[in-house]
């Protein structure tokens, strides 16, 4: 991959951490970017500044990358967040905008500003950070879980777009993963008394599930290979997934009811409504 120049959002920490290290270990030239700029960390790749919700730094960063390496060859859009398990009514819209600004939008700027390029080069691959929870729902996550899915119909509706033009574009589906994502997740700003005990039994679950989680250099692994292959596929799930989307597909409600199960959904209601379940 030598001569082949990337660009990771996100890569202060987690997986875009581990993913632009596991880039440079290839043979790729690598620039990085975090809101805070080469402050973010001490890094074996370049470290720009960045805040994917504003258009005037995407751009910013975007030429900066094309005036130094003359060529983006790959865009990885991973910088993304969630707000911690909550309701959904117990997030602002302002909130729930605010995930989807990055998380979505986001990526959608970064595309917008490097597609011209790749498409002028004739070649070029956009790897985007879904998750599990891009192909199945996350009670008291939705807004999180709905920005993920918007970006699996996004990516797929693109890269019938670019295909002929040497360009792809591909999801990434990493399961729970062991990064500080947990630690970086907002607290819901309208919270409702009604949840309170539901929201604290589930952050409690969510923690443990993270300690269980895969490590980031799992995801980087993953990403490796979608990057490099010779014919992309538009899927990459990592762990885990690629069991819940043969269960999704084949047998759905075996999904629904193991959520259900898991989180103890009915159980926790009929408690905090005095409700059988
Ligand atoms: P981290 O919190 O470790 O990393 C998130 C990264 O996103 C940071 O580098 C942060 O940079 C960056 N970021 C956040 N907001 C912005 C913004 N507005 N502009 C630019 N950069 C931003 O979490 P993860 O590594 O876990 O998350 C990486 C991606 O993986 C996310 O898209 C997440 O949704 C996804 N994912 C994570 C899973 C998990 O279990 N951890 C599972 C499935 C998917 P900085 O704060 O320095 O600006």
């Amino acid at each position: 991959m030598n001569g082949k120049v990337a660009l990771v959002t996100g890569a202060s920490s987690g997986i875009g951490l581990a993913t632009a290290e596991r880039l440079v270990g290839a043979g790729f030239t690598v620039y990085g970017t975090s809101r805070r700029g080469a402050a973010a960390a001490k890094a074996a790749f370049e470290m720009l500044a960045l805040d994917v919700t504003s258009d005037a730094s995407v751009e910013a960063v975007v030429g900066d990358v094309l005036r130094r390496a003359g060529r983006i060859d790959l865009l990885v859009n991973n910088a993304g967040f969630g707000v911690g398990l909550a309701g959904d009514e117990e997030s602002s819209v302002a909130q729930a905008q605010a995930i989807f600004d990055t998380n979505f939008f986001g990526t959608v700027r970064m595309t917008r500003a490097v597609v011209p390029h790749m498409r002028r080069q004739g070649a070029g691959r956009i790897l985007n950070m879904g998750s599990g929870l891009g192909i199945a729902p996350m009670p008291y996550m939705a807004i999180y879980s709905a920005s993920k899915h918007a970006l699996e119909g996004y990516s797929e509706s693109l890269d019938h777009e670019l295909r002929t033009r040497g360009v792809r574009v591909v999801v990434i589906e990493p399961y729970v993963t062991k990064t500080p994502f947990d630690a970086n997740l907002l607290e819901p700003d309208a919270k409702i008394d009604a949840y309170e005990a539901t929201r604290a039994a589930l952050n409690k679950r969510y923690l443990e599930v993270v300690a269980a989680g895969d490590a980031p250099e799992a995801v980087a692994a993953v990403v490796l290979k979608a990057a490099t292959a010779a014919r992309p596929k538009l899927r990459y799930p990592v762990g885990r997934v690629s069991t819940l989307q043969l269960l999704r597909r084949f047998a759905p409600w075996l999904v629904d009811a193991g959520i259900r199960k898991d989180l103890r959904l009915d159980a926790r209601i009929a408690a905090s409504s005095g409700v059988k379940p």
